[in-house]
């Protein structure tokens, strides 16, 4: 019996995450999902970060229901409709004006990689400039354009074309503590013989999400900015995945104190799951001209509604911030006493409620994912070499189900990397024949 045959025979080689979690999902409710037989599932995955309200989030089910019930306008291209102004209203009360920030919002077409390709584009038409830069590691999408400014080869290689226009900076730490990268940066603009052309701007993720959970600090992001500043660059932070409170505050960049020129929004934007992209634009560069970045489906009139729920539902008062935090350090912590229990093997990095478990031995990540989905942990990799377990809860986890599945996680690592110490002993016998050649 294979429960995947029917996708095996019709749906396209393309397919990633049904490989990885082979069951038929059925139902989902807050942090857990059901199969077709009925099995429960715990979800550290959450649609890669789409689903930090949970699935199904009962406040905001209730008002797509009332919406539906009512005949709401669920499509009207880009016209003016009730959901999109309560939507921009309340993005403006509770998210905007509360931090300071003057954004006007563009609805692109409805996914991730829409936002993006609206900033790069937007960006190069403001500056006359067609370089942008992007960082090691970085993940932005993967139509042509975003796909341009993603380090992955496995991504890049698919695009069949070549990639142009953009050019590689080290991200934070990516040469080893103790270098500062944007050093190196700033020694590409300033001289005039380093071979980077002027660039439009800079696109960074503040953690990188599919790059394996690594963090910039809040001094680097500072940095970039001034960096940009001096050098007339538009800085673009692609908070597709870390905004939306995924690492504490709803938008990732706030606990630097950084406004960047464009910020891209989506996964969990939708606030219920339902695909809605954002690209937010300081005033004085949206300079499109009406209808020149066009699309069919731009501000899906559903998940609007839906998102207008979710902002003020979680937004209002600072106490879903506190409680983000709350749940994060108690993950943390026992992440660390994992780790510390096999420091070869393991290490952790990460902000708020995205996490990521290191493994020293890239394929134990692979297996560790594997363990877990067997004991009912969804739970997915990251990273170049898939070497990043990478934890995603909902953010409205009950705390039970959170200490629930880091458990299942412990177990499951603990058992890999036990099975796993010849490898271990290979990889760590490479690195010092590396260190002393
Ligand atoms: C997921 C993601 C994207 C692309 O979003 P899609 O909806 O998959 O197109 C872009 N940037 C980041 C940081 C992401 O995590």
């Amino acid at each position: 019996m294979d429960k995947l045959q029917t996708f095996e025979r019709l749906e396209s080689q393309v397919r990633g995450y049904s490989r990885s979690f082979p069951t038929v999902f059925a139902t989902a409710r807050g942090a857990l999902l059901w199969d077709e037989e009925g099995r429960e599932y715990l979800d550290f995955l959450s649609g890669a970060g789409t689903l930090n309200y949970g699935h199904n989030n009962l406040f905001i089910k209730k008002q797509l229901i009332a919406y539906l019930q009512q005949d709401g306008l669920v499509h009207g291209l880009d016209m003016a409709s009730s959901a999109k102004k309560r939507f921009l209203e309340t993005f403006e009360a509770l998210i905007l004006k509360p931090r300071g920030l003057e954004y006007k919002i563009q609805f692109p077409g409805p996914t991730g990689t829409n936002a993006v390709e609206a900033a790069l584009k937007l960006s190069r038409k403001v500056t006359g400039r067609t370089t942008v830069v992007s960082f090691t590691n970085g993940f932005h999408g993967v139509t042509l354009g975003a796909v341009a400014v993603t380090g992955n080869t496995f991504f890049r290689e698919g695009a069949g074309v070549s990639l142009n226009h953009t050019t590689f900076m080290p991200y934070d730490g990516y040469l080893g503590e103790g270098v500062d990268t944007l050093e190196y940066f700033r020694r590409f603009l300033a001289d005039q013989s380093s071979g980077l052309d002027q660039p439009a701007a800079v696109i960074v993720e503040t953690v990188q999400g599919e790059g394996g959970v690594n963090t910039a600090s809040p001094a680097w992001l500072r940095g970039l900015e001034s960096l940009c500043r001096e050098f007339g660059i538009l800085l673009i932070a692609d908070d597709i995945q870390t905004g939306c409170g995924r690492t504490g505050s709803f938008f990732s960049f706030e606990e630097a104190g950084i406004a960047p020129d464009m910020v891209t929004l989506s996964k969990s934007l939708g606030g219920y799951g339902l695909p809605l992209s954002a690209l937010l634009i300081r005033p004085d560069l949206d300079q499109w001209k009406p209808g020149e970045h066009s699309g069919t489906f731009r501000g899906n009139n559903l998940a609007l509604v839906a998102a207008a729920e979710a902002v003020d539902h979680y937004w209002q008062d600072p106490g879903f911030s506190l409680e983000i935090c709350r749940k994060s350090r108690l993950l943390r912590r026992r992440l660390e006493a994992l780790c510390n229990r096999y420091p070869a093997a393991l290490s952790v990095r990460g902000r708020g409620l995205i996490q990521g478990l290191v493994c020293a031995v890239p394929q134990h990540a692979r297996r560790i994912s594997e363990a877990a989905f067997a004991q009912g942990l969804v739970i997915e990799t990251s990273g170049s070499e898939g070497q990043v377990v990478k934890l995603l809860p909902p953010l409205v986890i009950e705390e039970s189900l959170l200490v629930k599945g880091a458990e299942i996680l412990a177990e499951s690592a603990a058992r890999v990397v036990a099975a796993g110490t010849a490898d271990l002993e290979e990889v760590m016998a490479s690195q010092t024949t590396e260190v002393s050649r």
